[in-house]
């Protein structure tokens, strides 16, 4: 179909859904059986591509729960769903073809929330779990965000803002990284909050008609969806404030209604609310799972320091450092890394950052002698630069290392971590070959726990 006519067939059923309040849903119910995607100028793989990218992105901001039962279970529910025709991706002639590579992941978060990216990715919310009443409505709202992907629904709102530009710009993208920070030179964002993944009403009378032809196939009783709806919606009154759910993904009138009379034209058939008697021990699980997780990346394994010291030897220093982290000397210099293997994150950009550990180096001053304060200080605003988001904490101390006069500075910054400040403590020591420095690296939740192994570590400091 010609781009032109689908915008048409898109702009009758949007009349369509303003006539439905007044009508009922037998108008819509015709439509909606024969669902068209929107105007889209996006590939299927586009769709793939971005959603990759933005997942990666959530996965740096949200804390992602890692818990191998709870992944377990909802990929089981995902199957289920993906059985279904409807789980597949619509032609322009309404047929159904291949399948996006769905992923779905928990975020601990206390807002009753879910949401999808394009091609793929669902993300649901620890407390939108929980404010589920059965198995049904659970399946209901994943069948719900499966939709909107299989109809592809940001990528088509993302068509219609930005025909100017927009067509270029795909026309011109390589396959690979960076589709995303491209969109948004555009001013189009898919991550989550974007504008692209709050629905018109248009849009959720289909992602609620697909997603209860999804439930049927797998056996779900599809009211529940309308029912899961009816409880958020409830809930808002005696909450005030809006469920997010519910300002994303808005009611297009009468939802239990139109449901009710698509159960009606499908084939009678015995529908269940819970399939794999499991859902009562998860939903037990979300409520008791810890309040914070302190490492996004690797919550369930310690990184903390837990044996003996062995020793480094740097040509002009050496030091004690724990057992179990390994140490990484520079191409140049004397300049080492120290760190468990859990604390070295990979980026988003492919560089390394490191969450966890020390760093051992020189800083030369040019054309004079190392001075402690000064160039301590010079150090300090040569880190700043480097990372725009670090500050100065309490006032540098006094101490001594090996002998001689040395600072104590305590800086914050952003820890590589999932929503963790970073404690960095740098010590100076004037050299003669510069200003001899080492800083400490801890999320701030660990830095307790750490903060005796450094002291060991600066006590052991010697100079060649
Ligand atoms: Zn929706």
């Amino acid at each position: 179909m010609h781009p032109k006519n689908r915008e048409q067939k898109r702009a009758r059923a949007a009349g369509t859904a303003i006539l439905l309040a007044m009508l009922g849903a037998a108008g819509m119910q015709a439509e909606l059986r024969e669902l068209r995607p929107g105007f889209n100028l996006f590939t299927t793989e586009q769709d793939v591509q971005i959603g990759k990218e933005a997942a990666a992105e959530v996965a740096r901001q949200a804390r992602v729960v890692r818990n191998p039962e709870l992944d377990r279970y909802l990929n089981v529910l995902l199957r289920k769903l993906e059985q279904s025709r409807y789980a597949r991706s619509l032609e322009s002639d309404g047929a159904r073809a291949g399948m996006f590579p769905f992923q779905i992941h928990v975020l601990s978060d206390k807002n009753i929330n879910a949401f999808s990216l394009p091609g793929g990715p669902i993300f649901v919310n620890t407390a939108a779990i929980a404010a589920a009443e059965n198995e049904a409505q659970l399946a209901g709202v994943i069948a719900h965000e499966m939709s909107h992907i299989v109809l592809r629904h940001p990528t088509n709102q993302a068509s219609k803002r930005n025909l100017v530009a927009l067509p270029a710009l795909l026309a011109s993208v390589l396959a690979g990284n960076g589709l995303l920070g491209q969109l948004a030179q555009i001013g189009i964002g898919f991550t989550a909050n974007s504008a692209l993944l709050k629905f018109s009403r248009t849009d959720e009378a289909e992602a609620d008609y697909n997603g209860a032809e999804m439930m049927a196939d797998a056996g779900y009783n599809p009211m529940e969806l309308a029912r899961f709806f009816e409880r958020l919606e409830a809930k808002t009154g005696r909450q005030g404030g809006l469920i997010q759910f519910l300002s994303d993904h808005p009611n297009p009138g009468n939802r239990a209604e139109a449901i009710g009379d698509e159960i009606r034209e499908l084939p009678r058939r015995r529908y269940v609310v819970d399939e794999t008697g499991q859902f009562r021990k998860i939903r037990e699980l979300v409520q008791h799972l810890p309040a914070t997780e302190p490492l996004g990346r690797d919550a369930d394994e310690p990184v903390r320091p837990n044996g003996g010291l062995r020793s480094y030897a740097g040509r002009t220093f050496s030091l004690a450092y724990p057992a179990d982290w390994q140490a990484h000397a520079g191409a140049q210099g004397d300049a080492v890394t120290i760190a468990p293997a859990e604390g070295i994150v990979p980026g988003a950009d492919g560089r390394v950052s490191i969450g966890y550990g020390m760093e051992v180096n020189y800083y030369v001053p040019q054309g004079h002698a190392a001075e402690l304060q000064r160039d301590t200080d010079a150090l300090i605003r040569q880190l700043e630069q480097s990372n725009t988001e670090m500050r100065i904490g309490r006032e540098a101390r006094s101490i001594r290392v090996a002998g001689e006069p040395a600072l104590l500075s305590t800086l914050y910054s952003r820890s590589p971590y999932r929503n963790q400040r970073e404690v960095d403590v740098l010590v100076t020591v004037v050299r003669p070959q510069g200003l001899f420095y080492v800083v400490f690296i801890a999320p701030e939740s660990q830095f307790d726990s750490v903060q005796g192994t450094f002291e060991k570590v600066v006590t052991s400091i010697k100079f060649e």
